[in-house]
């Protein structure tokens, strides 16, 4: 397969039992198929980025206005979008199957939006209203109960 940003061929790397294909030596960029980024977000964080930037070449660089073709769909160009709410990442990913093109730090980013997220005091709220709700219908269990 060939990198959408750069055109160098990509090599498969396994991390965290996940085979991701990596522009080595060009970009940095990494495609991921449909089901493995979920898979990727669960793992070890920080390692795997550390593991990816020693093989960037700083002479290439990728440019964002050229339209960009599916490593693994010859004929579908990648559509450029937001990858969550948040709209804080911007992200290539295939309409036909579903894979996901990242550009170099972009894992990174992704991974620094969720877990911001989740930290949110929002968030924290939200489960404790949750919390609350389930002990209202315990008690409320309790009261029907003979
Ligand atoms: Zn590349
Ligand atoms: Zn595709």
């Amino acid at each position: 397969m060939k990198c959408p940003a750069c055109d160098h061929p990509l090599s498969t790397r396994h991390l965290n039992g996940v085979a991701l294909d990596v522009c080595d030596g060009g970009c940095g960029g990494l495609w991921l198929d449909a089901f493995e980024l979920g898979r990727l977000d669960e793992a070890h964080e920080a390692d795997d980025e550390q593991l990816l930037r020693h093989h960037i070449n700083p002479e290439v660089a990728p440019s964002q206005e050229r339209r960009r073709a599916c490593p693994r769909c010859p004929s579908i160009k990648l559509r450029r979008h937001f990858f969550s709410a948040q709209r804080e990442v911007e992200v290539d990913s295939c309409p036909q199957c579903g894979g996901l093109w990242l550009d170099h730090g972009e894992l990174h980013k992704i991974r620094a939006e969720k877990i911001a997220s989740s930290k949110s005091p929002e968030k924290g709220a939200e489960s404790l209203a949750e919390l609350i709700r389930q002990r209202r219908l315990n008690q409320t269990g309790d009261q029907t109960a003979p």
